[in-house]
């Protein structure tokens, strides 16, 4: 199948996102259309077919499934909360003929534990609006994984993250600005679907 941006949406729309996401991991699935939209920018720039990437916290599965939809050679799935591996391992299921092509390798467990180089890295991680900095150790665990990073942050972190970035010899190469849906599904967000300015920070590891 001719893969195409608005199909790419429309197979993760079908995707099993959480139903009971954990409160203070903050869980929750990356709308389809924001994570089609960041995964096809990747693959314009050459970035995921026949690379081999890491989805780290990833959830349910939708970036690393995504880029074995795009051609991706391996990906890793790197998750530690059992719920949410299982609704992976049922997603890597539905998708099984779509992906053949792909290996994928779910490492359950820390991300802090997973040790493996890879092409590229794709993250929406905890923002640290629960625990606090818990997107740091995301952070410095895609510096250690791969040269180019897609990760997910609040838009306002944008002056620290770059300099976050620079003190681990990353560099801002690219930026995409999303009005994230977060939806009721946690019981501090009061308004059925609530809209956070969230960034895709795409960073580059600078050549010495
Ligand atoms: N990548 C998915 C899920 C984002 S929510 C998506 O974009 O839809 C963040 C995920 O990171 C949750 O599934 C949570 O369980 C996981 N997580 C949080 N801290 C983690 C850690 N230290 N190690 C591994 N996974 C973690």
């Amino acid at each position: 199948m001719q893969m195409t941006k608005s199909s790419l949406a429309i197979i993760l729309s079908k995707l099993r996102a959480f139903e009971t996401p954990k409160f203070a991991d903050e869980q929750y699935t990356t709308d389809s259309e924001i994570a089609a939209t960041i995964l096809w920018n990747a693959f314009m720039q050459e970035n995921v077919k026949n690379r081999t990437i890491a989805d780290l916290g990833a959830g349910t599965g939708i970036f690393g499934i995504g880029c074995c939809l795009l051609g991706a050679k391996k990906a890793y799935f790197v998750e530690k909360d059992a719920n949410a591996v299982e609704i992976m391992k049922e997603n890597l299921q539905k998708m099984k003929k779509m992906i053949e092509n792909c290996k994928t390798e779910i490492i359950f467990g820390d991300v802090k534990n997973f040790g493996t180089k890879v092409d590229a890295v794709f993250q929406n991680p905890p923002f640290g609006v629960k625990k606090l900095h818990a997107d740091r150790a995301f952070l410095e665990k895609a510096f250690e994984t791969a040269p180019l990073i897609y990760s997910l942050h609040k838009s306002e972190s944008a002056n620290f993250l770059e300099k976050f970035a620079d003190e681990h010899s990353f560099a801002l190469k690219g930026r995409q600005e999303f009005a994230f849906p977060l939806k009721q599904t946690m019981e501090y967000h009061k308004a059925r679907i609530k809209r956070i300015n969230v960034s895709c920070f795409i960073f580059e590891k600078i050549q010495q």
